[in-house]
């Protein structure tokens, strides 16, 4: 099989490479429905889309099992190690809309939120109107991934 051929397969899987493109591809809708609607806060709900798939996916619950790898990935495995350490993958404590995106927005605010409001002067309290996009950009991009994973709705809400 030629490598151009197993990258798209690979982009297709429930896989790093294939959340990250259903991330990107559902990214790119938002910010079309943002532009074409004038509603500009899509656009930022579009960005989020992307990165928080990029550094908040449900799969940190197996950051420590990935550890070994290399590139961006490994920079987003080590500040998801004590997570991984204490939720096993797939569980609803990470794979969930209702306590899995809430818990890890909460891990994120905590860990790098609140430090980045601390040392930029309340940036982060000060920018609190754009909150709303960026929560619903993380729940778009939780439920393109739980979609990807297999799940039925009723599991997107409340875990497996
Ligand atoms: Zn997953």
């Amino acid at each position: 099989m030629s490598r151009k051929r197993k990258t798209f397969k690979f982009s297709l899987n429930s896989n790093r490479d294939g959340h990250m493109t259903a991330a990107i591809v559902v990214g790119i809708l938002v910010a079309i429905v943002g532009i074409t609607t004038e509603r500009n806060w899509l656009l930022y709900t579009a960005a989020v889309v992307v990165a928080w798939e990029w550094f908040a996916t449900p799969d940190v619950d197996c950051a420590s099992q990935r550890r070994a790898d290399s590139g961006e990935w490994l920079l987003v495995c080590l500040i998801w190690l004590p997570f991984s350490w204490t939720v096993s993958h797939r569980s609803f404590l990470s794979h969930s809309l209702l306590i899995g995106l809430p818990i890890r927005i909460i891990y994120v605010a905590l860990l790098i939120g609140w430090p980045l409001n601390h040392l930029t002067d309340g940036l982060l309290i000060e920018a609190a109107h754009l909150w709303p996009s960026v929560l619903t950009g993380c729940a778009i991009a939780d439920a393109t991934h739980l979609l990807k994973d297999g799940y039925t709705p009723m599991q997107m809400l409340f875990g497996r």
